[in-house]
């Protein structure tokens, strides 16, 4: 027989009166408020960068007789746009991951390959902060699952781990296999993460310091992403950090010697 979970909500409504709710919140249930939530997240984030987009159009045709402000309104109104699309792309990644597994086949995947890419892709925010990758670890292991998937993860990391150093730090990435699981680490030197917000980081939209965030591009979607990636392949992401001296995110999958592949599963999680 399944669990069945009831939350119970009290709420003071008049000086004598109190009004109780209990909720049934079976499985079903909950991946439709799953669905609810982000879909009213998805909304609320949207917002700004249209409401941001609306006021500097406005703004550029106020100044339309002084050209520097309008170049410099113009300006701005490309990084609105550009965030405004990375917030799109995210959003509709996060949605297909949210649904089913986005892995068609199964099948080995070089890590020296998903390694090098996602490195090669991250390096061009990597130089312009001085900051160096130092990639190690045994070559030539394999795991099972979708290359374009495991790029995104790494990546996802490597640009975490740059957005939140300082210049002119190094950014490990180490490879071990320990007990038949392949461990991708990102080790940074940055700012890190305080203890309770590391709970936290895997969530939809869930941003440390949403300001800093916003200034560095950050959509709060990409851990999120990473954790539902990791999942699919049958593996997970952990997060070790130390406030002040630096975070190191580790991929766990498994690894793709065994006789079977791990069966891709659904992963509809909050
Ligand atoms: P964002 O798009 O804001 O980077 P993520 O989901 O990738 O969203 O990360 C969520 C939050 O976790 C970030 O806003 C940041 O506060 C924190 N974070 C993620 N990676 C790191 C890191 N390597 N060092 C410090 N903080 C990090």
């Amino acid at each position: 027989a399944g669990t069945v979970t009831v939350q119970v909500r009290v709420a003071q409504v008049g000086p004598r009166h109190l009004l109780v709710l209990a909720e049934d919140r079976t499985q079903a249930r909950r991946v439709e408020e799953i669905r609810r939530d982000f879909a009213v997240n998805v909304s609320h984030e949207l917002k700004t960068p249209v409401g941001a987009l609306a006021l500097l159009a406005e703004t550029v045709e106020a100044a339309a007789d002084d050209p520097e402000a309008v170049r410099r309104f113009a300006g701005r109104m490309q990084g609105e746009a550009a965030r405004l699309s990375t917030l799109v792309q995210e959003i509709i990644e996060l949605s297909r991951l949210q649904v089913a597994s986005a892995i068609q086949e199964l099948v080995p995947i070089e890590v020296d390959g998903v390694i090098e890419e996602s490195v090669d892709r991250a390096r061009v925010a990597a130089n312009a902060k001085h900051i160096v990758f130092e990639v190690g670890g045994p070559t030539g292991l394999h795991v099972f699952g979708d290359h374009a998937l495991l790029v995104t993860a790494v990546r996802n990391l490597l640009d975490n781990a740059v957005a939140y150093s300082p210049a002119q730090t190094r950014i490990g990435v180490g490879v071990r296999l320990v007990d038949g699981l392949v461990e991708i680490a990102v080790v940074d030197q940055g700012i890190g993460i305080a203890p309770e917000d590391q709970e936290r980081l895997f969530e939809r939209f869930y941003r440390v310091d949403p300001a800093r965030s916003r200034d560095t591009g950050g959509t709060g979607l990409g851990l999120s992403i990473v954790k539902h990636i990791a999942a699919d392949h049958g593996g997970d992401v952990t997060v070790w950090s130390q406030p002040g001296q630096g975070s190191t995110f580790t991929i766990r999958l498994p690894e793709a010697d065994a006789a079977h592949a791990p069966r891709a599963t659904s992963t509809i999680t909050p």
